[in-house]
């Protein structure tokens, strides 16, 4: 998604959830979708009658600007989900979920995935030790993420923290928010996700 430079609170509204791509402001009664619970445009209040396929295109379309990611590389994990063994659409929400800018996200340092994606590509999160720039990297139980020294007092990760440590962390990571710094107990099951996603609906766009 890092095309796209519009007002991401009207992606909000187009798929009619809240994608949480704005940090603390989603969390308030500022949230724009709070105001106005229906489709940006001049119809935007008019219900419509979705096709199947509008149904199952707009539900792939909602999953892709959640973890903010482009098309091409939602795609490819699609085809990477298909290749495991088990259910495809979980698979896919949990290499989604694996991505190093969803973690930074969840773990708290970050507002927003958005936020998480800037703060992995300026050099501010290390792997196990080592400096990794790439939001899209994929991260394995056991895996140790942190905050590099120099950076642990930026302003917005303090913020971040500040939001994270009364949002909560899920139970399958575990954080220090002292040393900033946190370890992938496991990839989460499906009930530990609670993204709105009808995954069967993207396998089924992708299968038609
Ligand atoms: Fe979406 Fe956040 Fe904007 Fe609300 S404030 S519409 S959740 S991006």
């Amino acid at each position: 998604m890092s095309k796209y430079i519009g007002p991401v609170c009207k992606l909000c509204r187009r798929e009619g959830v809240k994608l949480f791509l704005k940090g603390e402001k989603c969390y308030t009664d500022k949230c724009p979708l709070e105001r106005r619970p229906y489709p940006p445009g001049q119809h935007g209040r008019v219900p419509k009658k979705m096709s199947d396929y509008a149904i199952r295109l707009r539900e792939k379309q909602k999953a892709k600007r959640i973890y903010w990611v482009l098309e091409r590389q939602f795609k490819r994990y699609f085809e990477m989900a298909e290749r495991m063994k088990g259910h495809t659409g979980e698979n896919l929400l949990r290499i989604l979920e694996s991505r190093l800018d969803n973690i930074v996200y969840r773990m708290g340092f970050a507002v927003s995935r958005r936020d998480a994606r800037q703060l992995v590509h300026h050099g501010h999160i290390l792997v196990n030790g080592k400096r990794v720039d790439i939001p899209s990297y994929l991260v394995k139980p056991g895996d140790v993420i942190e905050v590099a020294p120099e950076s642990k007092q930026l302003e917005r990760v303090q913020n971040a923290v500040a939001l994270a440590q009364r949002r909560g962390v899920p139970e399958w990571l575990e954080v220090d928010f002292d040393q900033l710094k946190g370890v992938v107990r496991s990839l989460p099951t499906r009930d530990q996700i609670p993204e709105d996603i009808q995954e069967n609906l993207i396998v089924e766009f992708y299968s038609k």
